[in-house]
């Protein structure tokens, strides 16, 4: 009677002996993130532009940039992974991978350097003289004060 107990299990075993495994063999096989995982920021450094943007819209200032340096420092343990960075990124050089940042004993930061300068901003136009008998229009006048 008790042995019949064990014919549903027996059932199951042998289902999964002929079924794919549902676990990974990580870290001896590659570990396999979701899709839409928040991983960690990585940048086209080349495409910044050093404008800031990313660092004053980050929550826990994780980002700082050196325009001069042409610099663009992470502290990957203070980063949150919110996405605020990629969405604000004018040059769209900022994008979020699959992948957690690496373990370590101590926080540290990971910075990078472009390698191309920035180019120079065109010079602006100069404004044009105003023409001779053009002058400004006249400013609107104050109403004349009543008089009884
Ligand atoms: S993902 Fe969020 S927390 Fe991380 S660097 Fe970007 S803005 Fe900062
Ligand atoms: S927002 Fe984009 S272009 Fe601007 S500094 Fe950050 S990474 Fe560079």
């Amino acid at each position: 009677m008790s042995s019949l107990k064990f014919i549903p299990f027996a059932g199951v075993a042998l289902k999964n002996l002929f079924r794919k495994p549902v676990t990974t063999s990580y870290p001896f096989a590659p570990a396999q993130y979701p899709e839409r995982m928040r991983g960690h920021i990585e940048i086209d450094i080349e495409s910044c532009i050093s404008c800031g943007m990313c660092a004053r819209s980050c929550p826990p200032g994780a980002l700082t940039v050196d325009r001069a340096a042409g610099t663009w420092t992470i502290q990957r343990f203070d980063c949150v992974q919110c996405g605020n960075c990629v969405n604000v990124c004018p040059k769209k050089c900022l994008k979020m991978v699959p992948g957690y940042t690496t373990p370590d004993c101590t926080k540290h930061s990971d910075t990078y350097t472009r390698t191309t300068p920035l180019p120079k901003p065109a010079p602006r136009p100069a404004a044009k003289p105003a023409a001779a008998g053009t002058a400004a229009p006249a400013a609107p006048q104050a109403p004349a004060a009543k008089t009884e």
